[in-house]
Parts: C-alpha cells; structure tokens; sequence
C-alpha cells in the first residue's frame, strides 16, 4: 500500500493518478469531439521487399487531428477508445475511409497489393464482424482482396478457439490476415500453427538492435524460418537504417518497413511520395 509507505509516497501516488487521470478525460474529450466533426485522419505507411525493392502494399494508421490542438497518436488513444466501447465508431471509420482512398489508387492503377487495418479486440470480437466488413468492402467498392487485417496476439490468444473461427470466415471472404506486433505478445506455437493468418509481423522491438546483439539477430532468423516453414510471409516493423535492412534481407526476411522507406503519410502525399522516393530505394547490399 501507497498509504504505507508515508506521507510522500502517497502523496506522489495521488499526484501522479491525477495527472493520468486528467490526461484520459482529456483526451477521450477529444476523441469524441474528433468522432463528432470527422477529425479522424487515416494515414498509410508503405510497405516495401527488400528482394525487389519496390512498394508492395501499405499499412492505415489512424490520427486524430484536432485543428489547433495538434495530433494525438493512437498509442494514446486507442485503448481509451477500446475501454470506452468508441473503438466500434473509430474502426468502421478507418475501415471506410481506407477502402475508400484504396479503391481510388487501385482503380488509377496507382497502387496494388493490399492495405492493412488494424483491428482491436473489441472489434475482432463483434458476432457480425465479417458482414460488418463486407458492407464496407461493398458500399466502398474495393475488392476483399486488396484488404488485409492486423491482430495482435493478445487479441486471438483471449479465446483462440473463437478466434479461428473468426478468421477462417474473413479467410473465407479472400481477407487476409497478419499477426502484428510478433514476439510481444504470448502466442503458443501449438495455435501458431493453426492460425488461418498469411502475415507475421514481426515487432520492432527486435528490429531496433538487430545489428547490436547477436541474440536480437538469431532470434529475427528463427521467427523468419519457422514463419517461412508456416508457409507465412514475414514483415519486419520500423527498420530504420540500410545495415538493418541489409541484415534482414540477408536473414531471408522479404518485407519491411519503416522510417528508412516513409513514415506514416497523409492520404494527398502519399502517392506523390510512393512515385518519388520509393522508385529510388535504398539498395539493402
Ligand atoms: P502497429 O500496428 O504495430 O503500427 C506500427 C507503429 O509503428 C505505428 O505507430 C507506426 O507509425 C510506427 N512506426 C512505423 N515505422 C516506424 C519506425 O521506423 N520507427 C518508429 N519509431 N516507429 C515506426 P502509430 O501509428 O503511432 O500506431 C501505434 C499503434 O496504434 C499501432 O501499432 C496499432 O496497434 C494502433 N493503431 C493504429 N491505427 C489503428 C487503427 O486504425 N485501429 C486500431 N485498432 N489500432 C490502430
Ligand atoms: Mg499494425
Ligand atoms: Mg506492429
Ligand atoms: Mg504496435
């Protein structure tokens, strides 16, 4: 107990609760005032081979941008939004909005492949989620080809046996899935295998001393194998640098991305931006 430990402590304690506090009601004011005037701005982060080096699909990420107030990342507000049950509202946005700019690039012959969305427990668990996403798909016009979803561990790992039934369904209707943030979370090989996923992202967590520390490196080279072995593709998360590209290529990890290709972009760059810089890719040997 805080309470214990004397008056200092607790009075710490105290502050430092309030402080969170103050910043939750904050920003889930925000939140709501963001659903309430369409604040939500999806930006798309490319995702590249390291083989061919060429753009091979791209990722939504979500931003509120409340003029005059600056950007709020989802790091800070999706859980909120998780917790308060707005998490429903914020995904069929994104979900929307996205279908809606992919639609548009696939159809100018801009972009192919696939965009992925990230998908909360919340959502992941809906009874009606894959009609919920078929509407969209449909109402938006784009192919449930051109869509692929991230789940994190802890959301399939809850309940797995639901959890793929889940996914065969979305498998079912030509979505793809990817397991995100791999390695953080507690996935059991034994379900690992019986996941109806095509993706392994591997977190960036291993990414960030790949180059560093020979364990962070064997560790990448095993998840590649066993993905591979999976018949997985593998995706490396926030490589920023040419020798960890270099590295991971040379592990036979094919896909990547991160700050070294393109940050998250807004929708009005972000064509402009695949067509400039990733035509003149780093080369990773
Ligand atoms: P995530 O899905 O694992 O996305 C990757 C995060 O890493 C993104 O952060 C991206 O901007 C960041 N990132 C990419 N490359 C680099 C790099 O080279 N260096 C560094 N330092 N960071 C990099 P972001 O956009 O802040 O999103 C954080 C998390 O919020 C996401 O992690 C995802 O779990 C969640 N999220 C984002 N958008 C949505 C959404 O539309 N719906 C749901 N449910 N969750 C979302
Ligand atoms: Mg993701
Ligand atoms: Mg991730
Ligand atoms: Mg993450």
């Amino acid at each position: 107990h805080a309470k214990n430990r004397g008056g200092n402590t607790y009075q710490f304690f105290n502050e430092s609760m309030n402080k969170n506090a103050v910043r939750r009601l904050q920003v889930e004011n925000q939140l709501r005032q963001s659903l309430r005037n369409n604040y939500l701005q999806v930006h798309y982060q490319p995702k590249v081979s390291l083989r061919t080096n060429t753009f091979v699909g791209l990722e939504a990420l979500v931003r509120l941008e409340i003029p005059g107030t600056g950007i709020v990342s989802p790091a800070e507000f999706i859980p909120l939004a998780e917790e308060t049950g707005l998490i429903i509202d914020v995904g069929e946005r994104v979900l929307r909005q996205t279908c809606r700019d992919m639609r548009e690039w696939v159809a100018a012959g801009a972009v192919q492949g696939r965009v992925a969305v990230n998908l909360s427990a919340k959502q992941f668990l809906q009874p009606d989620l894959t009609k919920r996403i078929m509407a969209i798909l449909n109402e938006e016009g784009l192919a449930a080809e051109h869509l692929e979803l991230e789940i994190t561990e802890g959301v399939v790992m809850d309940d797995p046996e639901r959890a793929i039934e889940i996914m065969t369904e979305l498998n079912n209707c030509g979505i793809h899935l990817a397991l995100d943030d791999f390695g953080t979370g507690y996935s059991s090989l034994a379900y690992l295998k019986r996941f109806p996923i095509q993706t392994l992202k591997i977190d960036k967590a291993f990414i960030d001393d790949i180059n560093g520390a020979e364990r962070d490196r064997n560790m990448v080279a095993s998840i590649v194998a066993m993905a591979h072995n999976l018949g997985l593709d593998v995706v490396a998360e926030g490589v920023v640098d040419h020798a960890q590209a270099s590295t991971l290529s040379n592990l036979n990890c094919e896909f990547a991305q991160g700050f070294l290709f393109a940050e998250p972009l807004r929708r009005e760059h972000f064509l402009a931006h695949i067509a400039t810089t990733l035509a003149s890719l780093p080369s990773s040997d």
